[in-house]
């Protein structure tokens, strides 16, 4: 199961409060491990196993006074539009304020699922305060705090209750899942029309686009596969930050239904934050990844170019650094076709199973090669290894004291084992554990 749940409310009611403290526990985790920095706007949660993305929509605010209430307004209808569940919060201290009757009013009429949250009852004497409220006519209340953290659990259990079952993508069951990716600019809608040999582009600045009009299926020199586009529905605003919103909403989807993502760079810009934060993204969601430096038609070259932005890149994108990177150009066509070939590649490598005699080879002249260095004057032994049914390639290696076998080893065999079976862009996982 997983799911897009934005929260919306108007200003100051407490949307970046319950954010940070939804992502807080697992987006620590991935953090201190990839070096990223953490995205203010959107995040992953996890809950009894359970996994969603999250936005607030409080991290898309216009500086320009003169459309900020009209671009919170179009917020909610973008939020009502693309993701599964929302959470609308006011403020149980302030009352009941215009305009937070006036988003009542619009997401009541709307299919999806809502929940009222009541927030800054800090206390269980101001939780009466809540009543109030239902006149509001949203059936579903909490009552929390996002500061204290009260009644967020109970507002936790119900909102993975309600997250739709991952929905079986019927007719195009089976097929490599592949999203086109990056921020505005970079290309998108240039490369997809390459692929596709058509203007592929159809702009909705009314609601109710479907989404799964962004799949698209490709079969042509001996491939078929499923586009994933972003960059297809656009949607026009006059407010810079809801383009982004949602560009972001679209982009989290996306990542969220594919096998590999093709992250588009800009070769005349370099990798930004922007870029960053989408890399990040696809990491968290362990999805593969080929990583496109578009325009290069555009950079003047010389022998080094191409190395000068892959290491640039893999500076970049530390620890998780063994990437495809391929420099294409959508006005030339230029290695297109090899982009497509890889991201398949990759798509294949990520459901892999290694036979296990092949796996504990590969591992054994690893370790004869370099062995562990001992930790307080205990000998590390790896026994053996075994890879264990997961969503990406999952290894399981067994160890006398598999607590004490160091960072920098653990990565030396991940590194072993990413070269020996060609794991270059598909996220593996690597564990020890007790023999
Ligand atoms: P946003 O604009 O909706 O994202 O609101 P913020 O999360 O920035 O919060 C606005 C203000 O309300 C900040 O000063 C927060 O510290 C405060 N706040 C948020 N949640 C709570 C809460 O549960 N209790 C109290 N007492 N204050 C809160
Ligand atoms: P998107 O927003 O990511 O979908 O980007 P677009 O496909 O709309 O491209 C943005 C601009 O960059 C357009 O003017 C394109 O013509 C241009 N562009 C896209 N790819 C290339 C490329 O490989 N080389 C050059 N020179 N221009 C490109």
């Amino acid at each position: 199961m997983s799911g897009i749940v934005a929260i919306i409310g108007r200003p100051n009611v407490g949307k970046s409060t319950l954010f940070n403290r939804l992502v807080e526990s697992r987006q620590a985790i991935v953090d201190d491990m990839s070096g990223v920095t953490r995205d203010r706007n959107y995040g992953q949660s996890l809950w009894n196993g359970i996994a969603f993305s999250l936005i607030d929509t409080g991290g898309y605010v216009p500086e320009s006074s003169d459309v900020f209430e009209s671009a919170i307004r179009e917020q909610v209808h973008i939020a009502m539009e693309e993701a599964d569940l929302l959470l609308f919060m006011v403020d149980g201290r302030a009352g009941i304020t215009p305009l937070d009757e006036e988003f009542a009013e619009i997401v009541r009429r709307n299919p999806k699922k809502v929940f009222l949250i009541v927030n800054k009852l800090d206390t269980p004497q101001m939780s009466d305060s809540q009543y109030e409220f239902y006149q509001l006519g949203l059936p579903e209340v909490f009552a929390v705090s996002a500061a204290t953290g009260t009644g967020t659990g109970d507002l936790l259990d119900a909102v993975v209750a309600a997250l739709p079952p991952d929905k079986v993508l019927e007719d195009h069951e089976g097929l490599p899942r592949i999203a086109v990716v990056g921020r505005p600019n970079v290309g998108k809608s240039s490369v997809i029309n390459a692929f596709l040999g058509r203007p592929a582009q159809i702009v909705t600045p009314v609601a109710g686009t479907t989404r799964d009009a962004i799949d698209t299926r490709y079969t042509a020199f001996g491939m078929d596969l499923v586009l994933v586009d972003t960059a297809g529905l656009r949607r026009k605003s006059k407010v810079e930050e809801n383009i982004e919103f949602y560009s972001t909403l679209r982009t989290v989807r996306a990542i969220e239904t594919c096998d590999v993502a093709m992250l588009l760079l800009d070769a005349t810009q370099g990798m930004e934050s922007q870029d960053m934060a989408i890399f990040s993204l696809i990491q968290k969601h362990s999805k593969g990844i080929v990583i496109l430096v578009n325009k290069w038609d555009l950079v003047e070259k010389d022998h080094k170019s191409t190395l000068e932005f892959e290491k640039l890149i893999r500076e970049r994108t530390a620890p998780f650094t063994d990437l495809p990177i391929i420099f294409t150009s959508a006005l030339t066509r230029q290695r297109l076709l090899k982009a497509l070939e890889t991201a398949v590649e990759v798509c294949k490598r990520r459901s892999l199973r290694i036979p296990t005699h092949e796996l504990n080879e590969v591992l054994q002249e690893a370790i004869a090669k370099h062995h562990p260095p001992a930790h307080r004057g205990h000998i590390i032994r790896i026994k053996y290894a075994t890879q264990v049914p997961a969503s990406v390639p999952t290894f399981l290696l067994f160890a006398n004291h598999p607590d004490h076998v160091d960072e920098s080893y653990k990565r030396y065999l991940e590194n072993q084992l990413r070269e020996r079976f060609g794991f270059t862009g598909v996220p593996i996982n690597v564990f020890f554990r007790k023999k």
